[in-house]
Parts: structure tokens; C-alpha cells; sequence
């Protein structure tokens, strides 16, 4: 029998969601639960001022419910200023699924998630993210429209990931064209934490260019078969952050660049695909900057898979999509210069610039 008598000292124990340190006025959060299919998911909605919230659903096997409560706030507030700064009519949302996704994915466990999406009426969209494919969207899709990254034979635009790696190389290239005085990343030593999807196509990108690609991921056949097919050199160390490179590419999970890792970083340039490499923004934003480690900010260099999911929405093609993926570069380069000439950090100003667009549109649609 399951008591419904909380007594007042566990009650002090519960941190509210309202509470978290990652909650920043998030719209709505949803719990989705289903006894059947083992789905226990949470949809973060933060912003829906720019359009709909659209972001990824991430399936990790999270060590606690509020790692992944954390963990869906800090990415559905990133998706908010992703969109803005790329320009797109859309707000930010998210979503976790807790659960191993090489265990415990299922077809209906996805169409049951998808029915909780199609519950918000289009307020939030989703696609791909760690632990997802192509197919899961292709099977969302069966039970509601509010889907991206679906496949293209059934209209879609494909998987993103290609788009993402395409868009963080760009933003490298012009992070190191204001660090080293060129973009030409060849001979440049540049370590990929994470080959998945994303990092995969990141060291083509690289290795294309001539660069010395180090890479580095927890799984052992992935490195295996990513240095067999690139010629990119395997680290299996656990000292990463001690040792030389040019160029630190994170494209794993958030939060690598915090307080035990920040004062052993050697790369000069900090440019990858992972979402909230910050763990805490101002502080270890600020903290690349007194060491002259230019960042490339997260949310502004992996915009392509957002880019190319808002293609299927927009009914724009693929070479609009890579001109705009492309144009990262620019944007990239534009926030860096003006974050020196303002003496400010780069992820501040990439954000004042998100901030700036979304007031404006509050004030526009209120009139
Ligand atoms: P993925 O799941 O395909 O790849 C992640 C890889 O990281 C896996 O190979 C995994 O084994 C590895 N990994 C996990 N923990 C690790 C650790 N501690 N050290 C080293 N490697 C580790 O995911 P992806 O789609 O390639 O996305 C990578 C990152 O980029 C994620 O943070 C994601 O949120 C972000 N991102 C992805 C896209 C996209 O289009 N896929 C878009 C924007 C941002």
C-alpha cells in the first residue's frame, strides 16, 4: 500500500523543481510517466516568446532523477538562446528519457514519449539527441506531427548530425583565425572528446583539412573504428585536460570546462559540439578569458542540427541549409571580436545578443 502521508521533515527534504539551480523561469516542465512501456521522461519547455520550443531528447542513464531534472533545465534554457542567436522563430525546449538507450529503448517506449509530445499541442517540438536516431524520430512520428529530424524518404531533412559537425568545424576555423592570425587548421593538434555522431564527422572535417586529430571516447570499438577510417590517433589516457593541443573539441556531454579541469586546460582554443561545456557560464566563461583560452560558445557553433531540423519546418533545402550552417563562421567570428573590444567574455556576448533579440520580440508582440 502506498502511504499518502508525507511527513513535514521529508517535506524539507524535497527541493522544489522551482528551486533548482539550473531552473531559470523555464515555461513548464513535464513528468511523463508509463507503467507499461518503463518510460519515465521529463519535457523542459524554457522559452516559447521566438516560436515553439524544438530541441533534442536525450536518452542517459542518469544517476539520479535530478541529474536529469538538472540536466533538462540547463539544455532546454541552451536551445532558448541557440535559436535566437541563429535566427530562427523558435523557442527552446528539450527532453531526457531516463533509461540506457542500448538497453532499454523500445518502439513503444518512443511511440509512448511521442504521445506525451503530441499531448503539448506543438509548444514543443522534438528531434535527436545523445542516445537517439533517425529511426526513434521516424517512429515518433507515427503518433504525432510535432517531430524533427525524421528521415527523408517520409519528408524529412535527415540526420542533423553531419549539419552539427559541419557548423562546430566553422566555428573553429574562425575561432582560430582570431586566435592564430589563420583558419588553416593544418598541422593544428585538435582533440575530439566523443566520436559519436557528431565528433565522427567533426574529425572527417579535420582530417580533410590536415590536422592532427586526437580522439578520445568510453567506447572502445568506436575509437577503434573512427581512427581505422580517419587515420586519427587514439588517447586513452585519463589526463586529457594536462596535456598539449591546440584545439579542445568537446563533443560529448556539458559541463567539462568547470572548476577541476579549467586551471590544467593547455588548448588554446575551445570549439566542440557538446551542449553547456560551461558548467558554470560566468564563472568559468570569465575564467578562459583572464587565461587567453578563446571559447567558441556552445550554443552558437553546434547550431547546425537545429538549422537543419528548422529546414523541415520552413520547407528550405539542403543548400540553404549549409549557407546557413556556413555563416557560422561569421557570426562566430563577429562575436569574438567584439567580446575583446567590449572586454567582455564570448559566451556573455554571443548571450547579450540572444537576450537583446527575444526582449524585442516580448515588446513587439505585446504592443
Ligand atoms: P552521440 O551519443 O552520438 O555521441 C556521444 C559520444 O560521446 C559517444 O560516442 C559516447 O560514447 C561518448 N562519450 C560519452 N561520455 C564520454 C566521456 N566521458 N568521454 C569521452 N566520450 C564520451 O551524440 P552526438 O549526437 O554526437 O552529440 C554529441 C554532443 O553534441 C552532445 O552533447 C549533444 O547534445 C551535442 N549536440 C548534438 C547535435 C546533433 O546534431 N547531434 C546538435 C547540437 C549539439
Amino acid at each position: 500500500m502506498i502511504s499518502n502521508v508525507i511527513n513535514s521533515n521529508d517535506l524539507q527534504k524535497i527541493d522544489p523543481v522551482f528551486g533548482q539551480l539550473s531552473f531559470d523561469n523555464h515555461e513548464q516542465v513535464v513528468f511523463c510517466n508509463d507503467k507499461d512501456t518503463g518510460l519515465k521522461a521529463i519535457i523542459g519547455i524554457h522559452n516559447t516568446v521566438m516560436g515553439p520550443a524544438l530541441g533534442g531528447t536525450r536518452m542517459w542513464q542518469y544517476e539520479s532523477e535530478w541529474e536529469a531534472l538538472n540536466d533538462v533545465l540547463r539544455l532546454s534554457r541552451g536551445m532558448t538562446f541557440k535559436a535566437a542567436i541563429t535566427g530562427l522563430n523558435l523557442g527552446g525546449g528539450k527532453a531526457v528519457i531516463i533509461g540506457d538507450s542500448k538497453t532499454k529503448k523500445t518502439p513503444e517506449l518512443m511511440k509512448r514519449f511521442g504521445e506525451f509530445v503530441h499531448s503539448l499541442s506543438g509548444k514543443y517540438l522534438t528531434a535527436e539527441d545523445v542516445g537517439m536516431e533517425t529511426a526513434d524520430m521516424d517512429l515518433i512520428r507515427e503518433v504525432t506531427p510535432y517531430v524533427t529530424g525524421i528521415s527523408e524518404h517520409i519528408g524529412g531533412a535527415g540526420n542533423p548530425s553531419p549539419v552539427t559537425a559541419y557548423g562546430v568545424f566553422m566555428g573553429m576555423k574562425a575561432a582560430a583565425k582570431f586566435k592564430f592570425g589563420t583558419d588553416v587548421l593544418e598541422n593544428k593538434t585538435v582533440f575530439v572528446q566523443g566520436i559519436g555522431h557528431v565528433g565522427e564527422s567533426l574529425v572527417e572535417h579535420l582530417v580533410n583539412e590536415g590536422a592532427h586529430v586526437v580522439i578520445t571516447d568510453i567506447n572502445e570499438d568506436r575509437l577503434n573504428a573512427v581512427s581505422q577510417k580517419y587515420g586519427a590517433v587514439i588517447y586513452r589516457g585519463d589526463t586529457i585536460y594536462d596535456e598539449d593541443m591546440d584545439i579542445y573539441a568537446p563533443c560529448a556531454l556539458g559541463a567539462t570546462v568547470n572548476d577541476d579541469t579549467i586551471y590544467k586546460l593547455k588548448a588554446k582554443v575551445i570549439a566542440g559540439a557538446a551542449n553547456n561545456q560551461l558548467a558554470n557560464e560566468n564563472k568559468h566563461g570569465k575564467l578562459l578569458k583572464d587565461r587567453n583560452i578563446v571559447y567558441a560558445p556552445d550554443f552558437l557553433i553546434n547550431a547546425g542540427g537545429i538549422i537543419n531540423v528548422y529546414a523541415e519546418l520552413e520547407n528550405y533545402g539542403k543548400q540553404e541549409i549549409m549557407r546557413k550552417t556556413e555563416n557560422i563562421y561569421n557570426t562566430t567570428l563577429e562575436i569574438l571580436e567584439s567580446a575583446h573590444n567590449a572586454n567582455m567574455t564570448s559566451h556573455q556576448a554571443a548571450f547579450k545578443i540572444a537576450q537583446d533579440r527575444i526582449e524585442a520580440r516580448k515588446l513587439e508582440t505585446s504592443k
